[in-house]
Protein backbone atom coordinates (compact mmCIF):
# COMPACT_ATOMS: atom_id res chain seq x y z
CA UNK A 1 0.00 0.00 0.00
CA UNK A 2 1.53 3.25 -1.24
CA UNK A 3 2.46 5.42 2.04
CA UNK A 4 0.04 8.41 2.78
CA UNK A 5 2.12 11.79 1.51
CA UNK A 6 2.94 14.18 5.08
CA UNK A 7 1.13 16.82 5.25
CA UNK A 8 3.12 20.68 7.04
CA UNK A 9 1.57 21.36 9.65
CA UNK A 10 0.99 25.13 9.75
CA UNK A 11 2.12 27.46 12.41
CA UNK A 12 -0.25 30.32 11.97
CA UNK A 13 0.40 34.30 12.79
CA UNK A 14 -0.24 36.02 16.09
CA UNK A 15 -2.96 38.31 16.30
CA UNK A 16 -4.52 40.59 18.99
CA UNK A 17 -7.71 40.04 20.55
CA UNK A 18 -9.65 43.22 20.43
CA UNK A 19 -10.46 44.72 23.75
CA UNK A 20 -8.40 42.37 25.80
CA UNK A 21 -4.51 44.21 25.77
CA UNK A 22 -3.97 46.36 28.68
CA UNK A 23 -1.01 48.05 27.61
CA UNK A 24 0.91 46.62 30.09
CA UNK A 25 4.59 47.75 28.82
CA UNK A 26 5.13 45.68 25.32
CA UNK A 27 6.03 42.64 27.04
CA UNK A 28 5.02 40.52 24.17
CA UNK A 29 7.27 42.85 21.67
CA UNK A 30 10.28 42.51 23.81
CA UNK A 31 9.47 38.55 23.50
CA UNK A 32 9.46 38.15 20.03
CA UNK A 33 12.80 36.59 18.33
CA UNK A 34 11.71 38.00 14.85
CA UNK A 35 11.07 41.63 15.63
CA UNK A 36 7.52 41.22 14.14
CA UNK A 37 5.55 42.85 17.04
CA UNK A 38 5.36 46.62 17.31
CA UNK A 39 3.58 49.02 19.67
CA UNK A 40 0.68 51.60 18.56
CA UNK A 41 0.66 54.95 20.72
CA UNK A 42 -1.84 53.24 23.02
CA UNK A 43 0.47 50.85 23.56
CA UNK A 44 -0.59 47.82 21.97
CA UNK A 45 0.78 45.27 19.58
CA UNK A 46 0.86 45.70 15.99
CA UNK A 47 1.94 42.64 14.69
CA UNK A 48 4.29 42.20 11.55
CA UNK A 49 2.23 39.48 9.96
CA UNK A 50 5.16 38.96 7.17
CA UNK A 51 7.54 38.28 10.17
CA UNK A 52 5.83 36.32 12.47
CA UNK A 53 6.67 32.94 12.62
CA UNK A 54 3.65 31.71 14.54
CA UNK A 55 6.03 30.49 17.60
CA UNK A 56 3.53 31.60 20.45
CA UNK A 57 5.85 33.61 22.82
CA UNK A 58 4.02 36.63 23.00
CA UNK A 59 0.96 34.35 23.83
CA UNK A 60 3.16 32.76 26.88
CA UNK A 61 4.28 36.01 28.09
CA UNK A 62 0.91 37.51 27.62
CA UNK A 63 -0.75 38.56 31.13
CA UNK A 64 -4.55 38.68 30.05
CA UNK A 65 -4.62 36.73 26.78
CA UNK A 66 -4.87 38.98 24.41
CA UNK A 67 -3.32 37.13 21.40
CA UNK A 68 -4.14 34.44 19.77
CA UNK A 69 -2.80 32.57 16.90
CA UNK A 70 -4.76 33.12 13.42
CA UNK A 71 -5.15 30.55 10.53
CA UNK A 72 -6.40 31.12 6.97
CA UNK A 73 -9.59 29.76 5.90
CA UNK A 74 -6.17 27.19 3.74
CA UNK A 75 -4.58 26.82 6.96
CA UNK A 76 -7.76 25.97 8.29
CA UNK A 77 -8.45 22.82 6.29
CA UNK A 78 -5.36 21.22 6.56
CA UNK A 79 -5.30 21.67 9.91
CA UNK A 80 -9.06 19.46 9.92
CA UNK A 81 -7.24 16.91 7.51
CA UNK A 82 -4.18 16.26 10.08
CA UNK A 83 -6.95 15.37 13.13
CA UNK A 84 -9.05 13.68 10.87
CA UNK A 85 -5.38 11.36 9.88
CA UNK A 86 -4.95 10.99 13.42
CA UNK A 87 -8.31 10.05 14.40
CA UNK A 88 -8.27 7.36 11.61
CA UNK A 89 -4.89 5.90 12.46
CA UNK A 90 -4.64 2.59 14.02
CA UNK A 91 -2.63 2.13 17.30
CA UNK A 92 0.16 0.55 17.04
CA UNK A 93 0.65 -2.51 18.67
CA UNK A 94 2.73 -2.34 21.75
CA UNK A 95 5.64 -4.55 21.52
CA UNK A 96 5.96 -6.75 24.78
CA UNK A 97 9.60 -8.30 25.64
CA UNK A 98 9.89 -11.33 26.94
CA UNK A 99 10.86 -10.56 30.48
CA UNK A 100 7.51 -8.35 30.38
CA UNK A 101 5.53 -11.26 28.95
CA UNK A 102 6.45 -13.83 31.58
CA UNK A 103 6.08 -10.93 34.54
CA UNK A 104 2.40 -10.37 33.26
CA UNK A 105 1.94 -14.10 32.93
CA UNK A 106 3.32 -14.97 36.51
CA UNK A 107 0.95 -12.12 37.72
CA UNK A 108 -2.22 -13.95 36.04
CA UNK A 109 -1.42 -16.86 38.20
CA UNK A 110 -2.48 -14.84 41.54
CA UNK A 111 -6.04 -14.28 42.29
CA UNK A 112 -8.04 -13.66 45.83
CA UNK A 113 -8.10 -11.72 48.44
CA UNK A 114 -6.46 -12.36 51.83
CA UNK A 115 -6.60 -11.52 54.88
CA UNK A 116 -3.98 -12.40 58.17
CA UNK A 117 -5.96 -12.95 61.27
CA UNK A 118 -3.87 -11.04 63.86
CA UNK A 119 -3.85 -13.15 67.68
CA UNK A 120 -2.27 -13.43 70.68
CA UNK A 121 -3.06 -16.20 73.27
CA UNK A 122 -5.95 -16.95 70.54
CA UNK A 123 -7.50 -13.27 70.85
CA UNK A 124 -7.89 -12.01 67.72
CA UNK A 125 -6.78 -8.09 67.31
CA UNK A 126 -9.66 -6.55 65.86
CA UNK A 127 -8.33 -4.69 62.88
CA UNK A 128 -8.32 -8.38 61.22
CA UNK A 129 -12.02 -7.91 61.14
CA UNK A 130 -11.70 -3.89 60.35
CA UNK A 131 -9.51 -5.33 57.09
CA UNK A 132 -12.11 -7.99 56.44
CA UNK A 133 -14.40 -5.29 56.07
CA UNK A 134 -12.27 -2.93 53.01
CA UNK A 135 -11.19 -6.48 51.87
CA UNK A 136 -14.95 -7.72 50.94
CA UNK A 137 -15.39 -4.45 49.09
CA UNK A 138 -11.90 -5.14 47.12
CA UNK A 139 -12.53 -8.79 46.04
CA UNK A 140 -16.42 -8.00 45.24
CA UNK A 141 -15.12 -5.15 42.68
CA UNK A 142 -12.22 -8.25 41.48
CA UNK A 143 -14.84 -11.37 41.62
CA UNK A 144 -12.46 -13.28 43.56
CA UNK A 145 -12.99 -15.40 47.10
CA UNK A 146 -12.05 -13.30 50.06
CA UNK A 147 -10.21 -15.45 52.51
CA UNK A 148 -8.83 -15.55 55.74
CA UNK A 149 -5.11 -16.81 56.98
CA UNK A 150 -5.57 -18.07 60.49
CA UNK A 151 -2.03 -19.26 62.42
CA UNK A 152 -1.58 -20.21 65.76
CA UNK A 153 -2.06 -23.37 68.38
CA UNK A 154 -5.91 -24.11 69.02
CA UNK A 155 -7.18 -21.23 67.18
CA UNK A 156 -9.86 -23.09 64.61
CA UNK A 157 -12.38 -20.89 66.35
CA UNK A 158 -10.93 -17.95 64.32
CA UNK A 159 -11.98 -19.25 61.02
CA UNK A 160 -15.75 -19.24 62.11
CA UNK A 161 -15.22 -16.25 63.39
CA UNK A 162 -13.34 -14.58 60.39
CA UNK A 163 -16.41 -16.03 58.21
CA UNK A 164 -18.71 -13.92 60.66
CA UNK A 165 -16.89 -11.10 59.00
CA UNK A 166 -17.22 -11.96 55.92
CA UNK A 167 -14.44 -14.55 54.87
CA UNK A 168 -15.85 -17.34 52.56
CA UNK A 169 -12.78 -19.69 53.19
CA UNK A 170 -10.08 -19.76 56.15
CA UNK A 171 -6.62 -20.95 55.75
CA UNK A 172 -5.61 -22.83 58.65
CA UNK A 173 -2.06 -23.95 59.95
CA UNK A 174 -2.78 -25.11 63.80
CA UNK A 175 0.38 -26.67 65.68
CA UNK A 176 2.16 -26.10 68.70
CA UNK A 177 5.19 -24.48 66.99
CA UNK A 178 3.16 -21.29 66.40
CA UNK A 179 1.98 -21.16 70.17
CA UNK A 180 3.63 -17.86 70.67
CA UNK A 181 4.02 -15.30 67.98
CA UNK A 182 7.83 -15.76 66.70
CA UNK A 183 8.72 -13.80 63.46
CA UNK A 184 10.65 -16.90 61.80
CA UNK A 185 7.75 -19.71 61.86
CA UNK A 186 5.04 -17.39 61.11
CA UNK A 187 6.90 -16.22 57.87
CA UNK A 188 7.71 -19.35 56.95
CA UNK A 189 3.63 -20.55 57.28
CA UNK A 190 2.29 -17.71 55.15
CA UNK A 191 5.42 -17.69 52.98
CA UNK A 192 4.40 -21.76 52.20
CA UNK A 193 0.64 -20.77 51.67
CA UNK A 194 1.18 -18.23 49.70
CA UNK A 195 3.52 -20.13 47.26
CA UNK A 196 0.58 -22.97 47.41
CA UNK A 197 -2.38 -20.96 46.80
CA UNK A 198 -1.37 -17.56 44.96
CA UNK A 199 -3.67 -14.84 46.19
CA UNK A 200 -3.33 -11.36 44.94
CA UNK A 201 -3.32 -9.27 47.96
CA UNK A 202 -2.42 -9.89 51.41
CA UNK A 203 -3.55 -7.61 54.29
CA UNK A 204 -2.17 -7.12 57.39
CA UNK A 205 -2.92 -4.64 60.24
CA UNK A 206 0.00 -2.20 60.99
CA UNK A 207 0.21 -3.35 64.85
CA UNK A 208 3.77 -4.30 66.27
CA UNK A 209 2.74 -7.60 65.16
CA UNK A 210 1.69 -7.13 61.96
CA UNK A 211 4.78 -4.91 60.59
CA UNK A 212 7.34 -7.47 61.92
CA UNK A 213 5.40 -10.02 60.20
CA UNK A 214 4.25 -8.27 56.76
CA UNK A 215 8.02 -7.20 56.77
CA UNK A 216 9.56 -10.36 56.84
CA UNK A 217 6.98 -12.02 54.24
CA UNK A 218 7.64 -8.93 51.51
CA UNK A 219 11.35 -9.93 51.79
CA UNK A 220 11.04 -13.68 51.58
CA UNK A 221 8.40 -13.03 48.70
CA UNK A 222 10.65 -10.45 46.93
CA UNK A 223 7.05 -8.53 46.99
CA UNK A 224 5.94 -5.10 47.50
CA UNK A 225 4.90 -3.76 50.46
CA UNK A 226 3.27 -0.63 51.49
CA UNK A 227 2.73 0.15 55.18
CA UNK A 228 -0.44 2.37 57.16
CA UNK A 229 -2.89 2.26 54.19
CA UNK A 230 -5.26 4.88 55.11
CA UNK A 231 -7.06 4.01 51.91
CA UNK A 232 -7.34 0.96 49.24
CA UNK A 233 -9.15 0.62 46.67
CA UNK A 234 -8.77 -1.51 42.92
CA UNK A 235 -7.70 0.52 39.69
CA UNK A 236 -7.33 -0.85 36.47
CA UNK A 237 -5.68 -3.90 35.47
CA UNK A 238 -6.54 -5.11 39.11
CA UNK A 239 -4.22 -3.27 40.74
CA UNK A 240 -4.23 -2.27 44.25
CA UNK A 241 -4.62 0.99 45.00
CA UNK A 242 -2.60 1.74 48.13
CA UNK A 243 -3.23 5.35 49.46
CA UNK A 244 -0.78 6.35 52.42
CA UNK A 245 0.25 9.74 53.82
CA UNK A 246 3.90 10.58 52.30
CA UNK A 247 6.47 13.24 52.78
CA UNK A 248 5.53 13.80 56.29
CA UNK A 249 1.89 13.83 55.67
CA UNK A 250 2.16 16.14 53.72
CA UNK A 251 0.79 14.90 50.59
CA UNK A 252 -1.41 11.49 50.04
CA UNK A 253 0.46 8.89 47.70
CA UNK A 254 -1.11 6.21 46.57
CA UNK A 255 1.19 3.65 45.62
CA UNK A 256 0.90 0.25 43.12
CA UNK A 257 2.84 -2.64 43.09
CA UNK A 258 3.10 -3.29 39.51
CA UNK A 259 5.56 -6.67 38.68
CA UNK A 260 5.27 -8.35 41.81
CA UNK A 261 2.46 -10.53 43.68
CA UNK A 262 0.85 -10.40 46.34
CA UNK A 263 0.47 -6.71 46.47
CA UNK A 264 1.01 -6.44 50.18
CA UNK A 265 -0.57 -3.39 52.68
CA UNK A 266 -0.65 -3.03 56.30
CA UNK A 267 -3.57 -0.71 57.79
CA UNK A 268 -2.98 0.61 61.40
CA UNK A 269 -6.29 -0.36 63.70
CA UNK A 270 -9.56 1.72 63.58
CA UNK A 271 -8.73 3.15 59.86
CA UNK A 272 -11.29 1.32 58.04
CA UNK A 273 -14.37 0.60 59.72
CA UNK A 274 -15.76 -2.42 61.44
CA UNK A 275 -18.28 -4.78 59.08
CA UNK A 276 -21.19 -6.23 60.78
CA UNK A 277 -20.59 -9.45 62.12
CA UNK A 278 -23.03 -12.44 61.17
CA UNK A 279 -22.65 -15.39 63.16
CA UNK A 280 -24.84 -17.37 60.88
CA UNK A 281 -22.29 -17.12 57.97
CA UNK A 282 -20.43 -19.99 57.16
CA UNK A 283 -17.47 -20.90 55.30
CA UNK A 284 -14.77 -23.45 53.57
CA UNK A 285 -11.73 -24.62 56.31
CA UNK A 286 -8.74 -25.33 54.46
CA UNK A 287 -6.36 -27.24 56.86
CA UNK A 288 -2.47 -27.01 55.97
CA UNK A 289 0.42 -28.90 58.14
CA UNK A 290 3.73 -26.44 57.11
CA UNK A 291 7.14 -28.86 57.03
CA UNK A 292 8.61 -26.59 59.49
CA UNK A 293 9.51 -28.32 63.37
CA UNK A 294 10.33 -26.88 66.80
CA UNK A 295 14.15 -27.67 66.34
CA UNK A 296 14.33 -25.89 62.95
CA UNK A 297 13.98 -22.31 65.06
CA UNK A 298 16.55 -21.20 67.53
CA UNK A 299 14.73 -18.20 69.12
CA UNK A 300 12.36 -20.02 72.21
CA UNK A 301 9.75 -17.45 74.03
CA UNK A 302 10.39 -18.13 77.46
CA UNK A 303 7.88 -15.85 78.98
CA UNK A 304 5.34 -12.81 77.98
CA UNK A 305 6.10 -9.67 80.06
CA UNK A 306 3.08 -7.33 79.32
CA UNK A 307 4.37 -4.28 78.99
CA UNK A 308 0.93 -2.07 79.88
CA UNK A 309 0.99 -0.65 83.40
CA UNK A 310 -1.84 -1.02 85.74
CA UNK A 311 -4.37 1.50 84.78
CA UNK A 312 -2.66 2.71 81.37
CA UNK A 313 -5.33 4.84 79.36
CA UNK A 314 -5.81 2.96 75.53
CA UNK A 315 -6.58 5.99 73.55
CA UNK A 316 -7.29 3.89 70.28
CA UNK A 317 -10.02 1.75 72.29
CA UNK A 318 -12.02 4.98 73.64
CA UNK A 319 -15.63 5.93 72.58
CA UNK A 320 -15.08 9.28 73.34
CA UNK A 321 -12.21 11.31 73.63
CA UNK A 322 -11.10 14.48 74.79
CA UNK A 323 -7.97 15.75 73.25
CA UNK A 324 -5.33 18.82 74.17
CA UNK A 325 -2.91 20.70 72.13
CA UNK A 326 -0.36 23.34 72.96
CA UNK A 327 -3.42 25.45 72.94
CA UNK A 328 -3.64 24.31 76.41
CA UNK A 329 -0.69 26.53 77.34
CA UNK A 330 0.33 24.56 80.16
CA UNK A 331 0.73 21.10 81.47
CA UNK A 332 -1.83 21.91 84.63
CA UNK A 333 -4.79 23.20 82.29
CA UNK A 334 -5.12 19.52 81.17
CA UNK A 335 -6.94 18.63 84.29
CA UNK A 336 -9.73 20.73 82.77
CA UNK A 337 -9.55 18.19 79.93
CA UNK A 338 -9.77 15.48 82.26
CA UNK A 339 -12.94 16.67 84.12
CA UNK A 340 -14.73 16.99 80.66
CA UNK A 341 -13.54 13.60 79.79
CA UNK A 342 -14.95 12.00 83.08
CA UNK A 343 -18.14 13.75 82.74
CA UNK A 344 -18.22 12.23 79.09
CA UNK A 345 -16.71 8.49 80.34
CA UNK A 346 -14.27 9.13 78.26
CA UNK A 347 -10.28 9.66 78.10
CA UNK A 348 -7.84 12.31 77.17
CA UNK A 349 -5.79 12.42 74.70
CA UNK A 350 -3.15 15.05 73.18
CA UNK A 351 -1.81 17.28 69.83
CA UNK A 352 1.87 16.26 69.45
CA UNK A 353 2.35 19.70 70.17
CA UNK A 354 1.54 18.75 74.01
CA UNK A 355 3.84 15.58 73.90
CA UNK A 356 7.02 17.95 72.64
CA UNK A 357 5.66 20.62 75.48
CA UNK A 358 6.22 17.82 77.69
CA UNK A 359 2.68 17.93 79.18
CA UNK A 360 1.31 15.12 78.20
CA UNK A 361 2.88 11.28 77.48
CA UNK A 362 3.66 9.77 74.11
CA UNK A 363 1.22 6.78 74.28
CA UNK A 364 -1.65 9.52 74.53
CA UNK A 365 -0.51 11.24 71.06
CA UNK A 366 -3.27 10.84 68.53
CA UNK A 367 -1.90 11.31 64.69
CA UNK A 368 0.21 10.06 61.76
CA UNK A 369 2.83 9.14 64.52
CA UNK A 370 0.57 8.41 67.52
CA UNK A 371 -2.31 6.51 67.24
CA UNK A 372 -5.27 6.34 65.00
CA UNK A 373 -8.75 6.90 66.62
CA UNK A 374 -12.17 6.49 65.76
CA UNK A 375 -14.21 7.26 68.47
CA UNK A 376 -18.07 8.25 68.51
CA UNK A 377 -16.99 12.00 69.99
CA UNK A 378 -13.83 13.75 69.68
CA UNK A 379 -13.58 16.87 71.12
CA UNK A 380 -10.42 18.86 69.98
CA UNK A 381 -9.09 21.90 72.60
CA UNK A 382 -6.48 23.76 71.59
CA UNK A 383 -5.51 21.70 68.62
CA UNK A 384 -4.54 23.26 65.06
CA UNK A 385 -5.83 20.76 62.90
CA UNK A 386 -2.32 20.03 61.58
CA UNK A 387 -2.43 17.53 58.68
CA UNK A 388 -0.17 14.60 60.76
CA UNK A 389 -2.80 15.17 63.50
CA UNK A 390 -6.21 15.11 60.98
CA UNK A 391 -5.07 11.45 59.32
CA UNK A 392 -4.93 10.04 63.17
CA UNK A 393 -8.80 11.54 64.17
CA UNK A 394 -10.42 12.60 61.20
CA UNK A 395 -12.67 9.30 60.80
CA UNK A 396 -14.53 9.82 64.51
CA UNK A 397 -18.38 10.01 64.19
CA UNK A 398 -18.54 13.59 65.63
CA UNK A 399 -16.04 16.08 66.07
CA UNK A 400 -16.29 19.26 68.52
CA UNK A 401 -13.33 21.79 67.98
CA UNK A 402 -12.43 24.24 70.16
CA UNK A 403 -9.96 27.08 68.97
CA UNK A 404 -9.54 30.68 69.41
CA UNK A 405 -8.13 31.03 65.64
CA UNK A 406 -11.35 30.72 63.49
CA UNK A 407 -8.87 30.19 60.45
CA UNK A 408 -7.68 26.99 62.44
CA UNK A 409 -7.85 24.16 60.15
CA UNK A 410 -9.11 22.00 62.45
CA UNK A 411 -12.98 23.78 61.79
CA UNK A 412 -12.51 22.11 58.14
CA UNK A 413 -12.98 18.41 59.56
CA UNK A 414 -14.98 19.57 62.43
CA UNK A 415 -18.89 18.59 63.21
CA UNK A 416 -19.67 21.56 65.45
CA UNK A 417 -16.64 23.99 65.61
CA UNK A 418 -16.74 27.11 69.12
CA UNK A 419 -14.49 29.82 68.64
CA UNK A 420 -13.46 31.06 71.86
CA UNK A 421 -10.42 30.21 74.72
CA UNK A 422 -10.36 26.80 75.46
CA UNK A 423 -9.55 27.68 79.62
CA UNK A 424 -12.89 29.17 79.68
CA UNK A 425 -15.16 27.14 76.98
CA UNK A 426 -14.03 23.74 78.07
CA UNK A 427 -15.04 24.18 82.13
CA UNK A 428 -18.47 25.71 80.68
CA UNK A 429 -19.12 22.57 78.78
CA UNK A 430 -18.61 20.60 81.77
CA UNK A 431 -20.50 22.47 84.10
CA UNK A 432 -23.03 22.64 81.59
CA UNK A 433 -23.24 18.86 80.79
CA UNK A 434 -23.06 18.05 85.31
CA UNK A 435 -26.36 20.56 85.18
CA UNK A 436 -28.05 18.40 82.23
CA UNK A 437 -27.09 15.35 83.86
CA UNK A 438 -28.33 15.68 87.43
CA UNK A 439 -31.45 17.16 86.51
CA UNK A 440 -32.00 14.13 84.41
CA UNK A 441 -30.69 12.12 87.09
CA UNK A 442 -27.85 10.01 85.16
CA UNK A 443 -25.81 10.92 88.31
CA UNK A 444 -26.24 9.27 91.22
P1 LIG B 1 -0.22 24.26 67.30
O1 LIG B 1 -0.09 23.96 65.86
O2 LIG B 1 0.75 25.19 67.91
O3 LIG B 1 -1.70 24.78 67.53
C1 LIG B 1 -2.16 25.31 68.74
C2 LIG B 1 -3.59 25.79 68.47
O4 LIG B 1 -4.14 26.22 69.68
C3 LIG B 1 -3.66 26.97 67.50
O5 LIG B 1 -4.59 26.68 66.48
C4 LIG B 1 -4.14 28.14 68.36
O6 LIG B 1 -5.02 29.00 67.66
C5 LIG B 1 -4.89 27.42 69.46
N1 LIG B 1 -4.91 28.14 70.73
C6 LIG B 1 -3.89 28.73 71.39
N2 LIG B 1 -4.30 29.19 72.58
C7 LIG B 1 -5.62 28.91 72.68
C8 LIG B 1 -6.62 29.13 73.66
N3 LIG B 1 -6.32 29.72 74.82
N4 LIG B 1 -7.86 28.73 73.40
C9 LIG B 1 -8.20 28.12 72.23
N5 LIG B 1 -7.29 27.87 71.27
C10 LIG B 1 -6.02 28.24 71.48
N6 LIG B 1 1.06 16.05 65.24
C11 LIG B 1 0.14 15.35 65.91
O7 LIG B 1 -0.73 15.91 66.59
N7 LIG B 1 0.14 13.97 65.85
C12 LIG B 1 1.05 13.28 65.13
O8 LIG B 1 1.02 12.05 65.15
C13 LIG B 1 2.02 14.02 64.38
N8 LIG B 1 2.92 13.37 63.61
C14 LIG B 1 3.80 14.12 62.87
C15 LIG B 1 4.66 13.47 61.98
C16 LIG B 1 5.53 14.19 61.21
C17 LIG B 1 6.42 13.47 60.26
C18 LIG B 1 5.54 15.59 61.31
C19 LIG B 1 6.46 16.40 60.45
C20 LIG B 1 4.70 16.25 62.18
C21 LIG B 1 3.83 15.53 62.98
N9 LIG B 1 2.96 16.15 63.86
C22 LIG B 1 2.02 15.43 64.50
C23 LIG B 1 3.10 17.60 64.19
C24 LIG B 1 2.08 18.46 63.49
O9 LIG B 1 2.62 18.85 62.24
C25 LIG B 1 1.80 19.74 64.32
O10 LIG B 1 3.03 20.39 64.58
C26 LIG B 1 1.11 19.44 65.65
O11 LIG B 1 -0.03 18.65 65.45
C27 LIG B 1 0.72 20.78 66.27
O12 LIG B 1 0.15 20.57 67.54
P2 LIG B 1 -0.94 21.57 68.10
O13 LIG B 1 -2.09 21.66 67.18
O14 LIG B 1 -1.20 21.17 69.51
O15 LIG B 1 -0.12 22.95 68.19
Amino acid sequence: MAEEKKIKKPRGVARLIPGKCIACGARCQSSCPKDAIEMNEQGEPIILVEKCIGCRKCLKVCPTDALEIYYTPEEQKILAEIEARAEAAVPEAKEVSVEEAAVLAKIQEYRGVWVFVEQLRGEPAEVSWELLGVGADLAKTLGVELCSVVVGDKVEGLCQESFAYGATKAYLTDDPVFHHYRTEPYYQAICYLVEKYKPEIMLMGATGLGRDLAGAVATKLQTGLTADCTGLDIGDNRFLLQTRPAFGGNIMATILTERTRPQMATVRPHVMSMPKKDPSRQGEIVRESIPVSEKDFAVKVLEIIDERKAGEVDVAAADVIVSGGRGMCASENFVILQELADELDGVVGCSRGAVEAGWMPAERQVGQTGKTVRPKLYIACGISGAIQHLVGMQQSDVIIAINRDRQAPIFEVANYGIVGDVLQVVPALTNRIRELRTKEGVRT
